[in-house]
């Protein structure tokens, strides 16, 4: 027997007519490219989305089409992530941190019809227009003060685009399962994949980020800053599910240094920010050097790549805030854990609880977890046994777009989703990553985890940032060498790293050799790119074996 309940289907333009007509007052500012501080609330930002909204259509826009953005955290781009995917289209968020060639590879495999993009990316689509095949017009995210001349073909200034639209649409009742939204990883190795988003997927994601126990926790209390981009998993979906909730939005637009991180926190009154490690070494940075104080912010979101102890101790032991760990991919909505600590870890010691706050977390409800073997059997939750990971949910892909091969590679015959992480599951659920499956250095038969060495590396007051990386070794087959960057003025040696490191992990876990460099490659999310330095230090010798 069926229920007899409503099958209203679940699409992003409700989060945005939600928000617009219950929180219609509520704010969303921006730093925007041109300079100024920008603030309307969601009834205009609800508003302009129509407008693009009738814009696209008259552009020949039809539902299903590919529409690309290029674009840092702004206003603008929240109507272009409404906008486009209320009508039915795809909004395809283009990473412009990328090489060129995988720009140009993305934008032929979406086959984008349209690309809208910041003032600060018209000259890089400039030098790659002629390549990128499918494109029809360009559209310069400004108002006509500020438009550009531009080579690009068909270029349009937003502001005269929507400017002549008029501001009643009706946001059409589509199907939830349709696409929503398009993000490429950043494919380190091969061609970058794309996770194909429904309606569906992306509001059950804002359901989840509205939990109480969600490193998000999102609500109409919270004034909620993204550092992490828009054109990178959406933001970890923060966009919808501020809408969701009725969130004060605050977009830091292209200025993520300490500095203009801190100031717009402070006057906006921000009570939760996200972010990668990268980002929140550099306000603590700020912080130290000025003496400054976060007065309103009571949540940290980090993910992305595994922070280092010290980053947790500084903001929770000095500033007071609590910081939240989360994990997730492009492929996983994104967010799939939770580091909030369950109410039985509350009363342990400080250092006890930073060390469960250190793991990925747990999942969250919606997302099934297993770690397994090379062949595929489950391995025990101990938290010592180490696995893949493997994922599925809701808000989990259950393919590529357009890429049979590599989605024959990730997903089971299960619907499992092989995340190419390596990690242990403790009693409780919590995850704690060892590396990736491809990081992994293997000596003598047995596996050395690069991120627990870079962990401990970073631990040291003199390191700013490691990176560790297999060798080739005659004897055991690979050995780790560790890739080191002083922090500013320090002269520690790769001596007194072994030492510090001695007390901190298994003696075969040290490094043979330590080098030190003044700055280590990153990927266009902000991570090391052992990519870029396996090719560096390729015919690199160790020490013994020279
Ligand atoms: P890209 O490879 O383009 O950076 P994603 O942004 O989807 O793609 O990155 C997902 C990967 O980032 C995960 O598979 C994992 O290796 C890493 N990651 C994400 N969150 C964390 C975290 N909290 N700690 C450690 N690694 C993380």
């Amino acid at each position: 027997m069926y229920g007899l309940m409503m099958k209203t289907p679940l699409l992003t333009s409700s989060l945005i007519a939600y928000a617009a007509d219950y929180h219609g007052d509520t704010e969303i500012v921006s730093r925007t490219v041109e300079g100024p501080i920008h603030r309307y609330t969601y009834a205009q930002a609800q508003a302009r989305a129509k407008r693009l909204a009738n814009a696209l259509l008259g552009l020949g826009v039809r539902r299903g089409d590919r529409v690309a953005t290029m674009a840092w955290n702004g206003y603008r781009h929240i109507e272009l992530y409404f906008g486009i995917s209320g009508l039915g289209a795809v909004c395809h968020t283009v990473n412009p941190r990328l090489f060129a060639d995988q720009i140009v590879y993305i934008v032929n495999h979406a086959e984008d019809r349209f690309i809208f993009a910041d003032l600060t990316f018209v000259g890089l689509l400039e030098t790659l227009r002629d390549r990128l095949r499918p494109v029809e017009g360009y559209v310069v995210m400004t108002d006509p003060a500020h438009m550009p001349a531009t080579s690009l073909p068909n270029a349009i200034c937003y502001e005269t685009l929507i400017g002549e639209q008029p501001e009643a649409f009706e946001w059409p009742a589509l199907d939830e399962d349709l696409a929503s939204g398009l993000c490429y990883t950043s494919g380190t190795t091969g061609n970058p994949k794309g996770t194909l988003y429904s309606h569906r997927s992306t509001v059950l994601h804002s359901f989840s980020c509205c939990t109480a126990d969600h490193p998000l926790a999102a609500s109409c209390r919270e004034v909620i800053l993204p550092v992490v981009p828009m054109f990178h998993v959406q933001a970890w979906g923060i966009p919808y599910a501020a809408a969701l909730a009725g969130a004060k939005l605050v977009l830091p637009g292209p200025r993520l240094d300490g500095e203009s991180l801190h100031e717009l926190m402070e006057r906006e009154r921000v009570t939760m920010a996200a972010g990668v490690p990268t980002v929140w070494l550099g306000l603590l940075q700020y912080l130290a050097d000025t003496g400054k104080t976060l007065d309103h912010l009571d949540n940290l979101i980090v993910g992305g790549s595994a922070p280092p102890l010290s980053l947790i101790e500084a903001f929770e032991g000095d500033h007071g805030i609590e910081v939240v760990h989360a994990w997730g991919m492009t492929e996983t909505g994104p967010v799939a854990t939770t580091g909030r600590l369950k109410r039985k870890f509350q009363d342990l010691p400080l250092e006890a609880r930073h060390k469960i706050k250190l793991k990925q977390g747990r999942a969250l409800y919606g997302v099934e977890m297993k770690i397994v073997d090379d062949a595929g059997h489950s391995l025990p939750h101990d938290g010592k046994t180490a696995g893949q990971l493997m994922v599925r949910g809701p808000w989990v892909a259950s393919a590529y777009f357009g890429d049979e091969a590599a989605s024959a590679a990730a997903f089971d015959a299960e619907g499992w989703f092989a995340t190419g992480d390596v990690m242990t599951m403790d009693p409780d659920g919590y995850i704690h990553i060892t590396d990736r499956i491809k990081d992994l250095i293997k000596s003598g038969g047995e596996w050395i985890s690069s991120i627990d060495l870079e962990n401990a590396a970073t631990d040291h007051p003199e390191v700013a940032e490691a990176a560790a990386i297999a060798i080739a070794h005659p004897k055991w087959g690979e050995r780790p060498l560790l890739i080191v960057v002083r922090r500013d003025g320090a002269e520690v040696t790769g001596a007194q790293l072994r030492a510090f490191l001695a007390a901190k992990v298994a003696k075969w876990w040290l490094p043979d050799e330590v080098v030190f460099v003044g700055e280590l490659p990153h990927t266009a999310t902000g991570k090391v790119s052992k990519f870029e330095l396996r090719k560096r230090f390729a015919d690199h010798v160790l020490p013994d074996a020279r």
